[in-house]
């Protein structure tokens, strides 16, 4: 189809051109960062919010990035600097700064707002578009990050508490138990001498079975078919004693289904987990993505710090046994697509739709 406005950019549907025109018209704000139009008739790229005028839809293409618009030969807008960070990536970015140094307790919002020229419902804007965290709660991190940084630094444990401002040591104590929780791996394999309790609920996806030992969640599997569920549990583990357990799991089970709905968590879910080193430091990476959020394969593979390695994060998506709780289903593809999951897509894409809508 060889229409004017059809786009250079392989990986550029129409349909979600039609959008980036949508929010072009709008010159709504929140798009700004996730992709840029490219004016034909003057060779200016620009960002979705500029405020010159509307171009004619038959002259502008659309492109991810403003590299790739330069590539293909436009200058930025001297209007709306496409070409400079945004101004809530670079507020966040300054925030953070802060942030990190701060050892006071209690963030007061208003404070840090004033400190950095802005107003406290911009800054609160920035911070749910950038990361998708609440200020406190990106301030959290942030402390728990040095907290660990100066206890590997070699501070004793009350003093690397004092220079981060824990008021108390069991309130970091409870954060760092909601990490992932594996066992090293001293399985045999196949899971020999596991013994594994499995219930099967109802759910908005269908079934999902839920498997787990004494020491938490080993499994859960969503289909339509029980005794599918029930196979593939023991294809996984053949030498696990494996056995119904209705009862003990009720509570676990309660809260993966919370899950599904696209509801906050109410606990972190112990995990009993088989990994190996790179699959567990993917599956941690994949339970900080926010609810209602997605990232790329290839925004995990950098943000691991192996830029190269989108591959392997695939593949530690694909195997990852625990769905739900590890939510593999917040990553997608670089061009917005779904990609595969194993329990279908349209459990995929019904999962998001639940947790944006209930975000
Ligand atoms: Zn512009």
């Amino acid at each position: 189809m060889a229409h004017a406005s059809t786009n250079p950019t392989q990986d550029i549907t129409p349909h979600t051109a039609a959008r980036y025109w949508a929010a072009t018209r709008a010159r709504d704000r929140r798009a700004d960062g996730t992709f840029v139009l490219a004016v034909r008739s003057t060779h200016i790229y620009c960002r979705p919010s500029c405020p010159a005028r509307r171009p004619l839809r038959r002259n502008v293409v659309f492109y991810r990035t403003g590299e790739e618009a330069e590539q293909n030969g436009y200058r930025p807008c001297l209007r709306c600097r496409p070409d400079e960070i945004s101004g809530p990536v670079a507020l966040v970015q300054r925030a953070a700064d802060r942030l990190s140094f701060s050892s006071e307790e209690r963030l007061g919002l208003g404070e840090l707002a004033r400190t950095l020229g802005a107003t406290q419902s911009t800054l609160r804007r920035a911070f749910r578009q950038v990361t998708g965290l609440k200020p406190r709660e990106l301030a959290e991190a942030l402390r728990l990050k040095r907290f660990k940084a100066l206890l590997r630094g070699g501070k004793n444990i009350t003093d690397a508490l004092y220079e981060t401002g824990y008021g108390s040591s069991s309130r970091v104590y409870e954060r760092s138990n909601s990490q992932l929780g594996m066992t090293p791996a001293t399985y045999r394999k196949g899971g020999q001498g596991m013994q594994l309790g499995y219930t099967i609920a109802k759910s908005a996806l269908g079934k999902v079975l839920v498997a787990a030992t004494d020491r938490g969640v080993t499994a859960v599997y969503l289909g339509d078919d029980e005794s599918k569920l029930i196979s593939e549990l023991r294809e996984e583990y053949p030498r696990a004693e494996i056995t119904a357990a209705s009862n003990s799991l009720e509570r676990w089970v309660r809260e993966v289904l919370l899950r599904i709905e696209g509801q906050p968590p109410h606990f972190e879910l112990p995990l009993d987990l088989q990994a190996t080193a790179f699959q567990r430091r993917v599956w941690q990476e994949l339970q900080r993505i926010p609810r209602g959020r997605t990232r790329t394969y290839s925004q995990v593979a950098r943000s691991l710090g192996k830029p190269k390695a989108v591959r392997a994060v695939a593949r530690a998506c694909a195997t990852n046994p625990v769905s739900i709780v590890v939510p593999c289903h917040r990553v997608i593809r670089q061009d917005g697509a779904l990609a595969g999951y194993r329990w279908g897509l349209s459990r995929k894409e019904q999962l998001l739709a639940s947790e944006r809508s209930a975000t």
